[in-house]
């Protein structure tokens, strides 16, 4: 951690502030139910989403967007839905061991896998094959609507350039910094997963346009740059 951890509550506060300004609110995550949005969390996996709807949609168009369809269609029939997701024969086996889990321990049934709390719903998911850190936080997140933030590449990155962790801070260093640091709100944790993503895509780019950025006044890396011709 390069940020006193007295700070780190007032700056994050202060990103979300700023981002929230500038971009509104973000509208996420897509989906019409919460199984819908299980099913999107584990195909998004190295998937563009325009992709994931597109196998998600194969799944809708066959009536296998329930638990009970991906658990009784056979794997090599679900591989060739889940087609447009890329790693189709990983993703299938990955649903599979997701509705698997669900009927064996919850009697198929979400609503039972998520009246847990947090910490041991995280600690089931992640005992599930093909669930890792990223998409079992996006579950609990966004199906569960409990309060577990998500971390990707784009928080990665410009929490690092803000100094706010180090460059090869693990998942879960970076999670603890928000887990820690900001009010547990579900609500909050999804915009500000939202906002950065935005921010990373438009602007906090691989070589960042730092002209044009909120965070700009509160950036150690941004302000070190020089200006721009
Ligand atoms: S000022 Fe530049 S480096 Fe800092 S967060 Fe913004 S775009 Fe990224």
């Amino acid at each position: 951690m390069v940020t006193p951890e007295s700070r780190a509550s007032e700056l994050l506060l202060e990103i979300y502030r700023r981002l929230y300004a500038l971009y509104g609110p973000q509208h996420w995550w897509p989906g019409e139910s919460p199984f819908e949005v299980v099913v999107g969390a584990i195909l998004t996996q190295a998937a563009a989403w325009s992709n994931v709807e597109k196998a998600i949609a194969n799944l809708r168009n066959e009536g296998l967007l329930n638990p009970q369809g991906l658990l009784s269609v056979p794997v090599d029939r679900l591989s060739q839905l889940v087609y447009p997701s890329g790693y189709f024969n990983a993703k299938a086996r990955k649903l599979k061991a997701f509705v698997e889990h669900l009927y064996l321990v919850y009697g198929g049934e979400l609503d039972r896998l998520f009246a847990q709390p947090v910490a041991d719903l995280r600690r089931d998911l992640l005992s599930i094959h093909g669930i890792g850190p990223e998409t079992a936080d996006s579950i609990i997140l966004y199906a569960a609507a409990k309060p577990s933030f998500v971390v990707d590449a784009y928080t990665r990155r410009i929490l690092s350039r803000l100094g706010l962790i180090a460059a090869d801070a693990s998942y879960d260093q970076v999670q603890a910094l928000f887990m820690a640091h900001l009010p547990a709100e579900a609500a909050l944790f999804n915009e500000y997963h939202a906002l950065l993503v935005r921010l990373g895509k438009e602007t906090c780019r691989r070589r960042p346009l730092c002209a044009a950025c909120p965070l700009l006044p509160i950036c150690p890396t941004g302000r070190a740059l020089p200006p721009p011709p």
